[in-house]
């Protein structure tokens, strides 16, 4: 059994109450942006107690229960997760996907927001297992290069957790695609997450309409390095 919310300090309950918040209204973005149907899809945001402390002893995570509709999400629904995934508070069992968010904290500890979708193009890449190559100067402002293939992996231990680790860290994306499967983006924050995950989708559907009519035409490396760097570095900062 893991410890409960109430054993835990006053400023951890605090740091959760306002990550219920965010990711409660976060997960209202999916439906918004056409990322999702049904149920599927989940976003998730590491608790940060300290910012300026960073990953600490009380390393908890926030994200979506399982087989609720967009409806009826709201911050008291959120379920506070250790990041083992196992259940610290909430009503409802976690979201399936929770051991697969928890392992890229465990793993990532720069890492403070995850998200998951189906979303339509970027997992018709996925079904195909092919990148999707940068040629679009937005795309290499926000993901520096392709958006990399994860391996296949099935859900119920670690393997989607480590396809995701394995292939992002090797990678300036922010977003992998799990083959046969569907994207997964990462941000600073669970916002940065989403952002990434609407471009991700963005970027999927563009190229695969430029490919209708031939094929698009690649970005030199030297540029693709030039407009991630200036994008990251300069833009909005
Ligand atoms: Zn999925």
């Amino acid at each position: 059994m893991t410890a409960q919310l109430d054993t835990y300090p006053q400023a951890v309950r605090d740091a959760v109450a306002r990550t219920r918040e965010v990711v409660s209204a976060l997960h209202a973005e999916l439906p918004r942006w056409g990322l999702v149907v049904w149920t599927a899809g989940n976003v998730s945001q590491r608790v940060v107690v300290d910012p300026a402390a960073g990953p600490g002893e009380h390393d908890l995570l926030v994200i979506k229960p399982s087989g609720v509709t967009y409806d009826e999400l709201t911050p008291e629904a959120m379920v506070v997760c250790d990041l083992d995934g196992e259940l610290v508070d909430g009503e409802r069992s976690p979201s399936s996907d929770t051991a697969a968010h928890a392992y890229v904290y465990r793993n990532m500890p720069e890492v403070g927001g995850v998200v998951h979708t189906h979303s339509t193009y970027a997992t018709a890449w996925a079904a195909r297992g092919e990148e999707v190559p940068c040629v679009l100067t937005m795309m290499a402002d926000e993901f520096g290069g392709p958006i990399p293939i994860g391996p296949f992996a099935l859900i119920g231990d670690d393997s989607i957790g480590r396809g995701i680790v394995e292939t992002l860290r090797g990678s300036r994306s922010p977003a992998v695609l799990m083959r046969n499967h569907g994207p997964f983006t990462i941000g600073k924050d669970a916002k940065a997450a989403v952002k990434a995950a609407v471009m991700c989708e963005e970027v999927a559907r563009t190229i695969h309409v430029a490919r209708q009519l031939g094929e698009p035409l690649p970005i030199a490396q030297a540029d693709v390095d030039s407009l991630y760097d200036r994008y990251q570095n300069v833009y909005g900062r």
